[in-house]
């Protein structure tokens, strides 16, 4: 078989002959280069039949390959490592367009009958845009931006499909619309309820009745949230990436069909995707469950006051949002199915309760509820509960399952709906990547959406960049007393490092503001988890009053490997909560145990 036209890739330096010294992230920069630098770039393997084809196809159109093959260099394997991990494709032939991945033997093919592969030839984009992020959350919000400050033609897929209420929202996303936002407003209207008592102890001499209005409240969150909304058009109007209010979904490779709120369908082609379709709240799948319950998407905006309240579940919103219920002033109960906050730090999930419990929050454990009636809800005992209100908060569900993943083969996890992704959020089929809440194993927090996207689009399209860390996030549960952690629960640490090689120093505290309003003594409370060699912290978690804040400066240090001992060596700010470590810390004797 005759030779088609070709260079052959150099195999020493600048070539392939550095392997043994040669780090993994040289031998990635140098491959982008090759890409980059070449107008059609193959990794090859010499007796690779596919690979000789589409030699031969390039050699029939004339046009020139680079070709390395890696059956002749030293570092072969390597080089076919590191190449799966930028497209995902361990095969070879593996063919680069004027920069563009277009994949093995039978794409390129496909390309060719397309069309597509002439347009990449002529250095035309092949497609409509460089990038197409669906869903205007978070994460595909901050990646799109990003891609356009770096140059590229970028377009934002974002809809809200109405919950079974007929609730709906702006661009932004469940943060803005529907999640931290609001329920972090409406937990300052609780606080304030609290600092209202607090201020009589302080001197504050009022007369009036003071009562809280819902409307009030509900009316200036959500022209605040209206503000947002329009700050983010505006600044992917400034960033020219363009924005279209309609559901997307996969058609073909490359290929998506937006459907706008009349029906009206378009279609959009791009080189890379991004999926970012967060999630939505489930729903319990008993009788009456949508007909009468309501879900953290529609609180938010309902325009009267809930009245007496079950809250179904016991996590992050179930609790947050019991939590600021009550503090307005309203009868809630919650249905506990098991256990509070699960997955995390129960000593600390105890403590979040108890204290919600002592300030008015009734708690039923062990029940789930089996029928929706209206205004009743029947639960496991089939003792009836008639509340005026029921929000179910049992967890969100993954928008993946109807947009198409299937059509073009991206892989989900069929049970759960999230989407596998490698170490750079990319999905099975190389060209599409996802990211936030939707990710298989991954925390759903804005801020992670956030760094995961702008740091994909410096990935994609900018200079290299790191790879998102995924560890010791910090987190914080906005209940009446605030929970922040980062790092492993003092289960999770037992679990990694056991029991022996941990030491954990607790201390209960009284926030000075407390002491004079007669507040709660021997309620907050703040805890380190060390490895018992070295020092170092692996979970902080603290309970009291602006945890979150608190929180926050502990995670950078985390990151820097915080130690017993640097932080006892660290002076502190007086009068506060952060500096609580300061004060006694006790080495806590009894550990907990792993169930
Ligand atoms: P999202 O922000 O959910 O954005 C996805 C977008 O895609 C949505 O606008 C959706 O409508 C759209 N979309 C879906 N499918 C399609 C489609 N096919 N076509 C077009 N558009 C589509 N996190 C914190 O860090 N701190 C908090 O205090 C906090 N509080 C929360 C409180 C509540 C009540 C809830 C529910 C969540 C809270 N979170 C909090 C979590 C946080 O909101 C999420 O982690 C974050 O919004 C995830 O961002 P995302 O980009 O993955 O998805
Ligand atoms: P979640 O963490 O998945 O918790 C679901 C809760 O509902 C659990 O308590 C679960 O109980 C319960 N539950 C599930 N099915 C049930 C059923 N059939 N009957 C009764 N109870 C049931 O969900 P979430 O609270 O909605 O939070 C979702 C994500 O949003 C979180 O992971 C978090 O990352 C993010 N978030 C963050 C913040 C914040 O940063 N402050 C706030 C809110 C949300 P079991 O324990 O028995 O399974």
């Amino acid at each position: 078989m005759s030779s088609p036209p070709g260079r052959r890739a150099r195999l020493s330096s600048p070539g392939t002959g550095r392997s043994s010294s040669e780090t993994r992230e040289e031998l990635r920069r140098r491959l982008l280069g090759l890409i980059e630098g070449n107008r059609v770039m193959i990794f090859s393997k010499s007796y690779c039949p596919h690979s000789t084809r589409v030699k031969e196809l390039f050699s029939s159109l004339g046009v020139e390959c680079h070709i390395l093959e890696l059956d002749q260099v030293d570092d072969g394997a390597s080089v076919q490592e590191v190449l799966s991990e930028i497209t995902n494709q361990r095969t070879v032939p593996n063919i680069f367009v004027n920069k563009v991945h277009v994949g093995g033997c039978e794409q390129t093919f496909q390309a060719h009958q397309s069309g597509v592969l002439e347009k990449l030839l002529q250095g035309d984009s092949a497609y409509d845009y460089d990038l197409i992020v669906i869903g205007g959350g978070s994460g595909g919000l901050a990646c799109a931006q990003e891609a356009a400050v770096l140059g590229k033609k970028v377009m934002v897929l974002d809809f809200v499909v109405p919950s079974p209420q007929g609730t709906s929202w702006g661009l932004g996303g469940t943060c803005v619309n529907v999640g931290c936002i609001p329920k972090k407003l409406m937990h300052q209207a609780a606080l304030l309820g609290q600092a209202l008592i607090d201020s009589r102890k302080f001197g504050w001499e009022y007369n009036q009745q003071v009562k809280h209005n819902w409307e009030t409240m509900t009316e200036a969150i959500q022209n605040h949230i209206g503000s947002l909304n329009w700050g983010y058009r505006l600044s992917l109007r400034e960033k020219a990436v363009a924005y279209v209010n309609s559901y997307g979904e996969f058609v073909e490779h490359h290929k998506i069909k937006a459907t706008n709120r009349k029906g009206q369908e378009t279609c959009y082609t791009a080189a890379k995707f991004v999926i970012a379709t967060g999630e939505r709240p489930r729903y319990l799948g008993i009788q009456g469950d949508k007909e009468y319950c309501i879900t953290s998407d529609d609180l938010f905006s309902l325009p009267y006051c809930p009245g007496k309240t079950l809250v179904v579940g016991a996590s992050y919103v179930a609790l947050e949002c019991a939590g600021f219920l009550a503090g307005l002033g309203l009868d809630v109960t919650v249905m506990v199915r098991s256990i509070l906050l699960r997955g995390f730090d129960q000593e600390m999930a105890e403590k979040v309760g108890s204290y919600m419990e002592q300030h008015g929050v009734k708690f039923l454990r062990k029940f789930v509820p089996v029928m929706v009636s209206l205004g009743d809800i029947w639960n496991s005992f089939y003792f009836l509960f008639t509340p005026s209100l029921v929000l179910l908060a049992i967890g969100r569900d993954s928008c993946t399952r109807k947009i198409g993943l299937e059509k073009i083969g991206v892989k989900i996890n069929e049970k759960s709906g999230k989407i596998p992704v490698n170490d750079v959020e990319q999905t099975n089929v190389p060209y599409v990547y996802a990211i936030g809440d939707i990710l298989e194993g991954k925390l759903e927090l804005t801020p992670v959406a956030i760094q995961a996207g702008k740091l994909l689009a410096r990935r994609l399209f900018g200079d290299l960049m790191p790879e998102c860390d995924y560890v010791n996030v910090p987190t914080t549960v906005f209940t009446p007393l605030e929970y922040g952690c980062c790092g492993l629960s003092e289960e999770k640490a037992i679990e990694v490092h056991t029991k022996e090689n941990l030491e954990v120093y607790h201390t209960l505290f009284w926030p000075l503001e407390w002491t004079v309003a007669g507040r709660d003594n021997n309620t907050c409370y703040a805890k380190i988890i060390c490895n018992k060699f070295d020092n170092v912290l692996v979970g902080f978690h603290i309970l009291g009053p602006n945890a979150g804040e608190v929180t926050q400066g502990f995670a950078a240090a985390m990151k820097c490997g915080l130690t017993k001992q640097l932080l006892d060596d660290t002076i502190g700010i007086h009068p506060t909560c952060g500096e609580v470590w300061k004060e006694k810390t006790f080495l806590k004797l009894t550990s907990v145990d792993v169930v």
